[in-house]
């Protein structure tokens, strides 16, 4: 294989290009997970996630993928035979719904067309109706990152109110946390479920679960068996945080790193970035002739963006040209937009330059597959951010 100089961008919706201050952070000996270095990034990683969750409850921190996470929020405050509701938005809906299955819950799955966030209307309507209060929690995907929609978590929140419903809100932050707007507490989030390799910059590997007080009392009572993942053993005061096994010690001081950087840049600076680079991804797809997979623009990511494909063109063929000949790394379609979408993952360490090469090299990889676009799709990227500089 020819000798690659320069970095390859990875714009896959995680995991994330790592900037190098984490690298350097996390590249350190072994360490005393007991000795008083370790506990103090420990104690600072804790209180930092509560404020990038926007919870004054405590986030529990798993070694674990955004799976773990997952389980750990199910198997906490539910039992086999509990219903749950969960809402058709793409690959990840669907497949926390195959696990939720698996640990024998019963799902009320309310359709989707993976083009639509979850339908506020449509839970206030199924929660009105279940009169004998069976369900036991509402779980959603915040940011779906296999179709690039973002659903509006507040909109549910208000939907589970006005139904008078006193299900647990369950919600999947993993692809929209320090990248899109989520608040715990405001919303009434009872278990936010979240991961590492995305917006917060990190390797795979942490899974973290926000527990609201109605959540932890859920679980105290709960007789589901559990072990590794029961809050019980890692939290027993239900509010200070701790591992029951040994911890992550060199992702801790990554995070520990990552959350400096997220308070340096400010949450509310870091959405807007995310949200002007978002933008300029979408004006390159709109002026390449390209359909955007959300349907409404109020639900478009700001963390990925899934670009359709012009009939009869295929996606894969498009990442395979940006891989081998650009290195550029694009998102897969996945399960019904197998061949049909790219995506393009923007979120985390990113900035101008680094979204215009992506995106010129998609524009080259679009004209190496032969698909049919509109080559000033980039310019109108280019003058996006021109017109919007200074504004994030
Ligand atoms: N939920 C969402 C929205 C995701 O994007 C992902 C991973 O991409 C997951 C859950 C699963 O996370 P993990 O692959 O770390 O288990």
């Amino acid at each position: 294989m020819a000798v690659r100089r320069g970095r390859q961008f990875l714009h896959t919706p995680g995991p994330t290009t790592m900037p190098d201050r984490i690298l350097q952070a996390m590249a350190r000996p072994a360490l005393d997970h007991r000795g008083p270095e370790f506990l103090a990034v420990a104690g600072r990683c804790f209180a930092g996630l509560r404020a990038v969750f926007r919870t004054e409850r405590p986030v529990l921190i798993y070694p674990a993928a955004g799976h773990g996470a997952w389980e750990a929020a199910l198997a906490n405050v539910c039992a086999p035979g509990d219903r749950v509701l969960m809402c058709e938005t793409g690959a990840f809906s669907q497949w926390w719904k195959e696990m939720a299955e698996a640990l024998g819950l019963a799902v009320d799955y309310l359709p989707g067309d993976w083009r639509r966030g979850a339908d506020p209307a449509a839970v206030e309507a199924h929660l009105a109706a279940d009169r004998g209060r069976a369900v036991r929690a509402v779980a959603v995907v915040h940011n779906e990152t296999s179709t690039g929609v973002a659903s509006r978590v507040a909109g549910i929140r208000e939907a589970i109110d006005a139904a008078g419903h006193p299900a647990l809100f369950l919600v999947d932050t993993i692809s929209s946390l320090a990248s899109i707007d989520f608040r715990m507490d405001e919303w009434g989030v009872d278990v936010a479920v979240g991961g590492s390799q995305k917006g917060l910059m990190l390797p795979p590997g942490l899974g973290f679960t926000g527990v609201s007080e109605k959540a932890f009392r859920a679980a105290r009572g709960n007789p589901t068996p559990r072990s590794y993942w029961d809050w019980r053993a890692m939290m027993p005061d239900g509010e200070t945080p701790g591992f029951v096994c040994t911890p992550p010690v060199n992702l801790m001081f990554g995070l520990a790193e990552a959350l400096d950087m997220l308070e340096e840049e400010g949450l509310e600076a870091c959405f807007a970035r995310h949200r002007r680079l978002a933008e300029a991804a979408r004006r390159a797809i709109a002026g390449w002739g390209l359909a955007l997979n959300p349907l409404d623009s109020r639900e478009a990511s700001d963390s990925v963006s899934a670009a359709l494909m012009p009939e009869g063109h295929d996606a894969e063929e498009v990442r395979r040209i940006a891989r081998e000949r650009y290195d550029v790394v694009l998102g897969v379609g996945i399960l019904r937009l197998a061949g049909r979408a790219f995506r393009i993952g923007h979120m985390g360490d990113l900035n101008e330059p680094m979204l215009l090469g992506a995106l010129a090299a998609v524009q080259a990889a679009l004209a190496g597959a032969g698909a049919p676009h509109d080559p000033s799709g980039i310019l109108a990227a280019i003058d996006w951010l021109a017109e919007s500089a200074g504004d994030a």
